[in-house]
């Protein structure tokens, strides 16, 4: 698999290629909006799944990967890896360019911002980019999708149809969600 990643010069044409990195536990609509927008600004996006995650993801890894999968199957020059440690170094070494990061809410901002300028330190020719939300997925995030899933509301305006799937198998088949009520309940 390396082997073609590594490959970054296409003749004397440098190829562009873009990291975009995060948690995507779940992906939402608001994330394969900016994949989709980044697809067409780099000759190559990998969409880079954050293995050691702080923030105890519901979805392991390799359900993440699958979904993402799935959803960017038709973005034929998007990939989806897994990212093991320092960001900018597994940057450096698929030879990106950028690293993408969608913004939303004022809130964004400031980690972001850090991080960005953290990541410049430490690695100068990889530069952030960031995509403005839509405004349609201004307010959407991987968090609040769980918390309405696992409530037993209808997540489908917000997720992709194999996302939305899989969060029914894992709050109401496994028990783990709040049963919407019932008749006698
Ligand atoms: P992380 O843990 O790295 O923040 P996330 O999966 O929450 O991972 O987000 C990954 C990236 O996608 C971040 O840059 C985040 O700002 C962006 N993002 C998340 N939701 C949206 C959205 N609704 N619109 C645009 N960008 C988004």
């Amino acid at each position: 698999m390396w082997g073609t990643i590594l490959c970054v010069e296409n003749g004397r044409q440098r190829l562009r290629r873009a990291v975009y990195p995060g948690s995507f536990d779940p992906p939402t609509l608001g994330h394969l909006d900016v994949v989709t927008r980044a697809s067409k600004l780099f000759d190559e996006v990998i969409v880079a799944v954050a293995v050691n995650s702080q923030k105890r993801p519901l979805f392991t890894l390799q359900e993440r990967t699958e979904m993402l999968e799935q959803c960017c199957a038709h973005l034929s020059n998007v990939r989806v890896l897994a990212l093991e440690g320092l960001l900018v170094a597994f940057a450096q070494r698929i030879g990106a360019c950028a690293i993408v990061r969608g913004l939303r809410a004022v809130s964004d901002f400031e980690y972001e911002f850090q991080m960005a300028t953290m990541n410049r330190q430490l690695a100068p020719e990889v530069d952030t980019c960031f995509l403005m939300t839509h405004q349609q997925y201004a307010f959407l995030s991987s968090s609040m999708v769980k918390e309405v899933a696992r409530l037993g509301g209808d997540v489908r305006a917000f997720v992709p149809e194999v996302v939305a799937q899989r969060l029914d198998a894992k709050f109401h088949k496994t028990g783990a969600g709040i049963a919407p009520p019932t008749d006698e309940s």
